[in-house]
C-alpha cells in the first residue's frame, strides 16, 4: 500500500497520489471488486498503487474527497496516468475494448511518432500491427529497389512477393505434375502427355500476391498505422528522411525505431551476372517460360527453385560449389539431391561461374555460362536462364546505420542483445538483417510480435531462437528440427548419440509404382538424458505439416519413449515416427519392411 503522509489533507493526499502513479487504485483491503481489478493489472504486468481506504484513519475523508472528484462512491476507483478510469467494471470494459493499455503506456514524448518501422515484410509489419494495437502511434516505411531486370513489387516484404508465398505455390504447381502421372495408376484415363502453361500460372499467383499487397495496406489503414511507401534513412538517432518513388522528402522522429529491413540477394563478382542473370526477386514473375535453367548456389533457394523447375519440365541444372544445404544434417541433404538428381536435376558439383554471356536475344534468348572446377578445369554450357542464388545481404548498406551509431557485425547484419536490442537502445532489429537470428518469415513475425508486446503492452516474452522448425521444399521435402547429426555428435559426443532411423513409403505411393525407400526419418537422442530427442528429421511428402507438429515435442523435451507411447495415425507418413526401432548403432537395414 501506499505510504501517506500524515501532514497532507485529504484532498491532497487524493491529488498526489493520482499525480505520482502511472496506475492508481483507491481500494478496500476486503472488497473482492479491488482484489479482481488488481489482479487485472499483475496479469498486464502494470506496476499499480493501491490505497486500502479501510486501513487508513482519514479513509472515509478521502472517499469524500473521491466522491466529489469523480461522482463516485464505490471502490475500487481507478485512476491511470492522471486520467478517471471507473470502478472494476469499467476497467474491465476499457481493458476488453483495447484501451486500456494505451491508456497506461501513453508516451511523453516529443517526437513524431513513438515507433517507426522500417520495413514493410513480416517482421515490421507484424510489430507495426501490434504496437498499434496496443496504443502506439506508429508509421511503417517501406520500399522495393527494383532489381538489375527492373523487377518490384508491393508492400509484404520478400515472403510475400518473392519468397515463401510464390516458392510454395509453385512447388505445389509441380507436384501437380507428379499426382497427374500417379493418378493413371488409379484409374484416371489424362492424356500421357499434358501442358502446363508458365505464364498462366505466374499470373495467378501474381493475382494472389497482388490481393495480399492489398490486404496489408487495408489492415495498416484500420490500425491507424501510417504507411510510407518510402526509402528511409537514418540522419540521426531519433531522425529519418524519406524518399518516395517521386523523389519527394519528409524528415520524421520517432521515441522508438525497429529496422526490419530484411536482405536482397547477393551476386558474385563475375562478368555479365547483373545483366543477364536473374534471382529469386524475378524468378516469381518471370513472364516468359525460363526454359533451360542453371541455378548456381547449393542451399534452400537454388534447390527449391531447381526442384519446381524440373517438376514443371524445365531442362534443370544446379551448380554446387561445395556441399549441398550447408548447415543442415549432411545425410538428409544428400538424399534430397539424390532424389532431385532421379528425378531430372542435373548436378555440376565443385564449380562456380566465371562469366555469363548473351548469345542469343529473346525472351528468354540464350546465355554461355563459362565455369571453373576445383580441379581447375574450364567449363562451358548454354541456357535460356540463370538464377543466381549463392546468398542474400542484410540492406543496411544506404540505411544511415552509421548516423544513428548503430553496430554492424561483419556481416553487415545488426547486432542485437537480449530482446533485439541493438547498440543504441531505443534502435531495435528483428528478422533477416539481425544478426545470429535465423532467416525465417515465422521467426520475423514472433520477434517483431512479442518486441511490441514487451514495448507497448506490458510483455515479458522474449523469442525463442531455440529448436526453431523449418522445411525445404523440394521434390521431396525435408523437415527438420533441432540437432543435425553432426551438430549433435559435435555437442554431445558420438557415444552419446543413439540414431533411430527408418525409410519409409507413404501408402499413396505404392499404387503409383514411386520406389520404395525414397522417404527417409531419423530422430537423434541424447542416451544420458533418457534418450531426449535433440534432432527431428523426415524426408517425405507434406514434410512441413509433419514436422510443425513434431516440433512441439522436441520443444518440451520429448524422449524417444514418449515417441513409442505416442499412437500413430494409420495410414500416415507420420506415423513412422512412433514406430522407429532400428538404430544407426546396429548397422542394421532400416528400409521400408511394410505395413
Ligand atoms: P523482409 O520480408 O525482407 O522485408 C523487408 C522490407 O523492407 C522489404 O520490403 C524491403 O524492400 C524493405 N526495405 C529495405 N530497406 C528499406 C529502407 N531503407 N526503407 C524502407 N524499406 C526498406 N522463410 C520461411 O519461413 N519459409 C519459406 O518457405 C521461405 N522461403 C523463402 C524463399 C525465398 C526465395 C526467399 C528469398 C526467402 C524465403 N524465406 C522463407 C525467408 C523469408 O522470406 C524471410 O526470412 C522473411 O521475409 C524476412 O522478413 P523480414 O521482415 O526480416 O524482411
Ligand atoms: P545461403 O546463404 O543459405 O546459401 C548460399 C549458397 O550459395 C550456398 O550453397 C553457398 O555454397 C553458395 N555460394 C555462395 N557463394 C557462392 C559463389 N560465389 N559461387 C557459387 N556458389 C556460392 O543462401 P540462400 O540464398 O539459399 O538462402 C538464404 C536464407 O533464406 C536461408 O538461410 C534461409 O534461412 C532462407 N530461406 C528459407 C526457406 C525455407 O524456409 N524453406 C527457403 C529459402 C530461403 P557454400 O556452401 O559453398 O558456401
Amino acid at each position: 500500500m501506499a505510504p501517506v503522509p500524515s501532514n497532507l489533507s485529504a484532498a491532497e493526499i487524493v491529488d498526489k497520489n493520482i499525480a505520482e502513479n502511472k496506475v492508481m487504485i483507491f481500494s478496500k483491503s476486503f472488497c473482492p471488486f479491488c482484489h479482481k481489478v488488481k489482479d487485472l493489472f499483475r496479469r498486464l504486468n502494470v506496476e499499480y498503487v493501491a490505497l486500502e481506504l479501510d486501513l487508513l484513519d482519514n479513509g472515509h475523508e478521502i472517499q469524500d474527497v473521491l466522491i466529489e472528484k469523480s461522482g463516485m462512491r464505490t471502490v475500487p476507483n481507478v485512476y491511470v496516468n492522471g486520467e478517471h478510469v471507473g470502478g472494476a467494471d469499467k476497467t474491465f470494459e476499457t481493458h476488453a475494448n483495447g484501451q486500456l493499455l494505451p491508456m497506461i503506456n501513453k508516451s511523453s514524448h516529443d517526437y513524431d511518432y513513438d515507433l517507426i518501422v522500417i520495413g514493410g515484410g513480416s517482421g515490421g509489419l507484424a510489430a507495426s500491427k501490434e504496437a498499434a494495437n496496443l496504443g502506439a502511434k506508429v508509421a511503417v516505411c517501406d520500399f522495393v529497389k527494383p532489381t538489375p531486370q527492373g523487377t518490384t513489387w508491393g508492400l509484404g516484404g520478400t515472403c510475400v512477393n518473392v519468397g515463401c508465398i510464390p516458392k510454395k505455390l509453385m512447388h505445389q504447381a509441380a507436384i501437380f505434375g507428379g499426382d497427374l502421372k500417379d493418378s493413371r495408376e488409379f484409374g484416371w484415363e489424362t492424356p500421357e502427355t499434358v501442358g502446363h502453361s508458365w505464364s498462366k500460372m505466374v499470373e495467378a499467383i501474381q493475382n494472389h500476391i497482388g490481393s495480399l499487397n492489398w490486404g496489408y495496406r487495408v489492415t495498416l489503414r484500420e490500425k491507424k498505422v501510417d504507411y510510407l511507401n518510402a526509402y528511409a534513412v537514418f540522419t540521426d538517432p531519433h531522425t529519418i528522411k524519406t524518399v518516395d518513388r517521386r523523389g519527394k522528402e519528409k524528415i520524421l522522429t520517432a521515441d522508438k525505431f525497429l529496422v526490419a529491413v530484411g536482405g536482397r540477394p547477393r551476386y558474385p563478382d563475375i562478368p555479365g551476372v547483373k545483366e543477364h542473370c536473374i534471382t529469386s526477386d524475378d524468378i516469381f514473375s518471370l513472364p516468359h517460360a525460363p526454359g533451360k535453367t542453371l541455378l548456381v548456389g547449393a542451399s534452400y533457394i537454388a534447390l527449391e527453385c531447381a526442384g519446381f523447375l524440373a517438376g514443371l519440365g524445365y531442362d534443370t541444372t544446379v551448380m554446387v560449389r561445395s556441399i549441398l544445404l550447408r548447415g543442415f544434417d549432411q545425410q538428409m541433404a544428400e538424399k534430397v539431391g539424390a532424389y532431385m538428381e532421379k528425378h531430372g536435376v542435373k548436378f555440376i558439383r565443385g564449380a562456380v561461374p566465371t562469366s555469363v554471356e548473351r548469345i542469343e536475344e529473346g525472351s528468354p534468348g540464350k546465355l554461355r555460362v563459362t565455369a571453373s572446377t576445383t580441379e581447375g578445369e574450364e567449363i562451358t554450357d548454354e541456357y535460356n536462364t540463370v538464377v543466381i542464388a549463392v546468398g542474400r545481404d542484410p540492406c543496411t548498406q544506404d540505411l544511415g546505420l552509421d548516423a544513428a551509431n548503430v553496430e554492424l557485425a561483419k556481416s553487415g547484419k545488426i547486432v542485437v542483445g537480449e530482446g533485439e536490442q541493438s547498440s543504441v537502445p531505443h534502435i531495435y532489429a528483428v528478422g533477416d538483417v539481425m544478426e545470429g537470428g535465423l532467416e525465417l518469415t515465422p521467426v520475423a513475425i514472433q520477434a517483431g510480435k512479442l518486441l511490441a508486446r514487451r514495448l507497448y503492452g506490458n510483455g515479458t516474452l522474449k523469442t525463442d531462437y531455440v529448436n526453431v522448425p523449418t522445411t525445404v521444399f523440394t521434390p521431396l521435402e525435408y523437415g527438420c528440427c533441432g540437432l543435425s547429426e553432426e551438430k549433435a555428435i559435435e555437442k554431445y559426443g558420438e557415444d552419446d548419440i543413439e540414431v533411430y532411423h527408418s525409410n519409409f513409403q507413404p501408402l499413396e505411393f505404392t499404387v503409383a509404382h514411386r520406389p520404395e525407400n525414397d522417404c527417409y526419418a531419423k530422430l537423434i537422442c541424447v542416451r544420458s538424458q533418457n534418450e531426449r530427442v535433440v534432432g527431428f528429421h523426415v524426408l517425405g511428402t507434406h514434410a512441413g505439416e509433419i514436422t510443425q507438429g513434431f516440433s512441439l515435442g522436441i520443444k518440451m523435451g520429448a524422449t524417444k519413449t514418449d515417441f513409442n507411447n505416442l499412437i500413430g495415425i494409420h495410414p500416415t507418413a507420420a506415423e513412422v515416427f512412433t514406430t522407429m526401432n532400428i538404430t544407426k548403432r546396429s548397422g542394421k537395414d532400416a528400409s521400408v519392411q511394410g505395413c
